[in-house]
């Protein structure tokens, strides 16, 4: 990765020269320092940290590594104390998730530290693996700041590694210590996709269940058996015995069946279904729908980066809709794919590049599904890329790169077309530069469409109390909303809450969080869904 490793302006400390020179007048070319190779010899004794996704992502990758074979730790979800660190050895003006990821990693070498390490021995003992990125945000500058920050806090030889998802195999060459394997990848895969639904359906079903604190209980023991599952299958098979390229075809394809649909993987995903089926539900609660979006850090965090926001809306008595990393990776592909057809006829292999982004969007859509299905077929569909940036286009260009693009205001506008929630919210971190884009387009839209309740909020280390304010003002509209939506639904059935209640009541798989009903919208709240379902089932079976 190149370019300036700070803000002209914005920045107390002047970004360092490649030598160690802070010869700002250089005219030489800044060139990110390179980290020394993390070898094969150092990954038996070095622990690999990484993290700032949710807990349940991190779990289960954390698994996939340990089956490969590597020492890995999974960084706790980053607090408002690690935001401060950031703060302090971070240069100023970048935007909040860096201050929470960067502050986050320099508490945890600070830890080791407490516990009697040397930093030489932290230096030497633990590298720091995230994920890197090049474009017109911050996001390019988070591998220097990372660098910067442990130096700045007294570990100057700490290893950053970084992954470019388009760079995978190259990266890989440079850091052989860590091999890409196929068994690597596709566990991967499974652990990005399945983090994704319990993520998903953990805040489809814990509105309505019966027991307090039984969902996040089913949650621990489904996670824990998806991530044992993972740790024992993600070993790569031993080196084939030499072949031609029709027998590595067939090794190939054996391993993608064996990691995509191997009996062992399907069996995992049955008991962790048959484990979350045990929470008793009541979907006749009336509940506003709240669609959380905005910029993917923030959004995807379940700790103080948004201000804890989804427990809050849940204390609040509301059903949040949230968005998978699923979401962000098909949203990154069809990207790419509008560049390509953008060069059409510039470059050669436009047909071959085009067929690769159509047929990986097309699988991980499709491994989604199946392992959805899987888990309950109660988790959201993928989004579908080509609608939003249709739906975006005359607001706001798709090839406008940058943070989540276009995506806010496309989803704003599915919102509005689908009516699917009481509550359109959307968290833009402080500093962040796309998010301030897309606010503006927002505002626009809600001006345009009244019906649309919509919130913008923005997180910043502090301001809590005021941002949950405007939530629970929000809410409060919402809440109508639900309440009225549903009563409309109750008299269109012609019949009372009570009698649903009580023909529920008789039939208990109606109180299983699996329980198939039509989720179409409009109405948007569960329980005005569930009451037209459960009204006609009454009328069907003559009640
Ligand atoms: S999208 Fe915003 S918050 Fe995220 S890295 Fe870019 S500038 Fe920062």
């Amino acid at each position: 990765m190149s370019g300036t490793a700070s803000t002209p302006g914005c920045s107390h400390r002047p970004p360092r020269a490649p030598s160690g020179r802070s010869d700002f007048a250089s005219k030489s070319h800044y060139r990110a320092p390179r980290t020394p190779p993390f070898t094969p010899e150092e990954a038996e004794k070095t622990t690999i940290l990484f993290g700032n996704l949710t807990p349940k992502h991190d779990a289960l990758i954390e698994a996939v590594f340990q089956g490969c074979g590597y020492n890995c730790r999974a960084l706790p979800t980053p607090t408002r104390a690690n935001y401060l660190t950031g703060v302090e050895f971070c240069n100023h003006g970048l935007c909040n998730p860096n201050y929470y990821t960067a502050g986050n990693l320099i508490d945890f070498l600070r830890k080791l530290a407490k516990e009697g390490r040397s930093p030489e021995e932290v230096s030497r003992d633990f590298v720091y693996f995230t994920i890197g990125g090049c474009g017109p945000c911050r996001f390019g500058m988070y591998e220097s700041e990372y660098r910067q920050a442990a130096e700045e806090a007294g570990f100057p030889d700490f290893r950053v590694l970084t992954f470019l998802a388009n760079t995978a195999i190259r990266e890989g060459s440079r850091h052989p210590g860590l091999r890409y394997t196929l068994e690597f990848g596709l566990g991967m895969l499974n652990a990005l996709i399945a983090g994704d639904i319990l993520f998903d359906i953990s805040y489809r079903i814990r509105p309505f269940e019966v027991q307090a604190g039984a969902t996040d209980e089913a949650l621990d023991s489904a996670l824990r058996q998806l991530a044992s599952a993972l740790r024992s299958r993600a070993r790569p098979a031993p080196p084939p015995s030499p072949g031609g390229r029709l027998r590595t075809l067939r090794r190939i394809l054996r391993t993608v069946a064996r990691q995509l649909r191997g009996a062992d993987w399907q069996e995992a995903l049955e008991q962790a279904r048959e484990r979350l089926g045990q929470v008793k539900v009541d979907w006749l609660r009336v509940k506003p729908v709240v669609r959380v979006t905005g910029e993917f850090y923030s959004a995807l965090s379940e700790g103080d980066a948004n201000y804890c926001l989804y427990r809050y809306l849940e204390r609040e008595g509301a059903e949040v809709r949230v968005d998978p990393i699923t979401n962000l990776i098909l949203y990154w592909l069809y990207e790419a794919r509008l560049n390509n057809r953008r060069r059409r006829g510039l470059r050669p292999g436009y047909w071959k590049k085009e067929a690769l982004l159509a047929l990986a969007a097309h699988l991980w859509a499709w491994h989604y599904r199946f392992t959805a299905r899987r888990l309950g077929e109660v988790a959201g569909e993928p989004e579908d890329q080509q609608r939003i940036g249709r739906l975006a286009q005359p607001y706001f260009d798709p090839l406008a790169r940058g943070g989540e693009g276009h995506l806010p205001a496309g989803r704003a506008l599915e919102a509005v077309e689908d009516r699917n929630c009481h509550l359109f919210l959307t968290v833009k971190p402080f500093g962040c530069m796309p998010s301030t884009q897309a606010d503006g387009v927002l505002a626009l839209l809600a001006g345009r469409h009244p019906e649309l309740l919509f919130l913008p909020l923005e997180t910043l280390g502090e301001g809590e109390v005021h941002a949950l304010n405007r939530v629970q003002m929000a809410l409060t509209d919402a809440r109508r909303q639900a309440r009225e939506e549903f009563e409309a639904v109750i008299r269109q059935t012609g019949r009372s809450l009570e009698e649903i209640r009580n023909f529920v009541q008789q039939h208990p798989e109606m109180q299983s969080p699996f329980y198939r009903f039509p989720r179409t919208t409009p109405p948007a709240g569960t329980a005005a869904q569930f009451a037209l379902h459960a009204a006609e089932r009454m009328r069907r079976e003559g009640w």
